[in-house]
C-alpha cells in the first residue's frame, strides 16, 4: 500500500436527527491508499458519518469531497459511479444467481461505458466480450473461477464472503466503505475477513468500522476515534494506543 494525496475529506460535516446531533463537525481526512479505521462507543455516529460519505443521507451542514469534487449533493448511485463502493451489513449478493452473475450483474449497475453507449449499439459484441473479461478478473482475484457457475446460496460461508468482496469490486471503486463486515463472526472467521479485504482490494483506500480493537490496531494506517458525534483522537495504531482520552471514553481506562 503507498499512501498519497487526500482522496476524501469531510469539511465541518454536521447530520442532526431533529435536536439530536449525530455528527458534530467532523473534519475527517483520508489519504490515497490508506487503510484507516473508524472506532468509538455505539452511538458516537460512525454508521451515520459513512451513511453521509456515501451518500444514503442528506447532510445537514458541512461538505464532502471526493478525488478534490464537492459530492455533497450527489446521489448514491453517481457517488459509486465516481469510485466510492460500500459493501453492508446485510448481503449485497443474489442467492439465486450464480457466482458469475452476481460479478457481472454488478459491474453492469455502474455503466461506467455510458459514453461508449453508441459505440456500443455498432460493436455489441465488443462490449460484452470486454464484461466477460472484466467478471472474469474479478473470479481470478477472489479465487471463486473454480465455482463461478455455481449458485451463490451453494457456497460455503467463506466463498460467499470472497463474493461479497468481489461485488464490491467489480464497482471498480477507488475508496471502499466497510460498515461492520464481520459482525456476527467468530474471532478466526473475522481475522479471515478483514485480512480477505486487505489482499483483495491491495489498490483501494479502505474505511473501515470495526469492533474487533486488536485487529484494527493491527491493521490500520490510522485510526480516527469518534465519541458523542464528534472526532475525538486521530493517529497510528501506535498513538490511538497511547491516548489517554480514548481509554478513557473508550477501552475503558
Ligand atoms: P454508531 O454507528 O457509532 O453506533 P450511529 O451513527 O448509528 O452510531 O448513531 C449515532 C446516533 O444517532 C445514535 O444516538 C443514534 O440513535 C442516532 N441516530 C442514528 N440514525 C438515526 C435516525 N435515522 N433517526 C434518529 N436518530 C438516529
Amino acid at each position: 500500500r503507498t499512501v498519497g494525496e487526500t482522496i476524501l475529506e469531510t469539511d465541518n460535516l454536521v447530520k442532526k436527527f431533529g435536536q439530536f446531533t449525530a455528527t458534530d463537525r467532523i473534519n475527517l481526512t483520508v489519504e490515497r491508499g490508506e487503510f484507516r479505521s473508524i472506532i468509538g462507543p455505539n452511538g458516537a455516529g460512525k454508521t451515520t458519518l459513512f451513511n453521509l460519505i456515501t451518500g444514503a443521507l442528506p447532510a445537514t451542514d458541512g461538505a464532502v469531497y471526493f478525488d478534490g469534487e464537492d459530492i455533497t449533493t450527489l446521489s448514491p448511485s453517481e457517488r459509486v459511479r465516481r469510485g466510492i463502493g460500500r459493501s453492508f451489513q446485510i448481503s449485497n449478493i443474489f442467492g439465486g444467481l450464480t457466482v458469475r452473475e452476481n460479478i457481472r450483474l454488478a459491474s453492469q449497475s455502474i455503466d461506467r461505458d455510458r459514453y461508449n453507449f453508441v459505440e456500443s449499439l455498432f460493436k455489441p459484441t465488443d462490449r460484452y466480450d470486454q464484461m466477460n473479461e472484466r467478471t472474469d478478473r474479478i473470479l481470478e482475484r477472489i479465487g471463486l473461477e473454480d465455482v463461478a457457475d455455481e449458485t451463490a446460496d451453494a457456497l460455503p460461508y467463506g466463498d460467499k464472503r470472497r463474493l461479497e468482496i468481489g461485488v464490491v469490486l467489480a464497482t471498480e471503486p477507488e475508496l471502499v466503505l466497510f460498515d461492520e463486515p464481520t459482525a456476527g463472526m467468530s474471532v478466526e472467521e473475522t481475522q479471515a475477513t478483514i485480512e480477505l479485504i486487505e489482499e483483495v482490494l491491495v489498490d483501494q483506500t479502505l474505511l473501515l468500522i470495526e469492533h474487533d480493537i486488536e485487529l484494527v490496531m493491527e491493521l490500520s494506517d490510522r485510526i480516527t476515534v469518534l465519541n458523542r458525534g464528534e472526532i475525538l483522537a486521530e493517529g497510528t495504531p501506535d498513538e490511538i494506543a497511547a491516548d489517554g482520552d480514548v481509554q478513557d471514553a473508550y477501552l475503558g481506562g
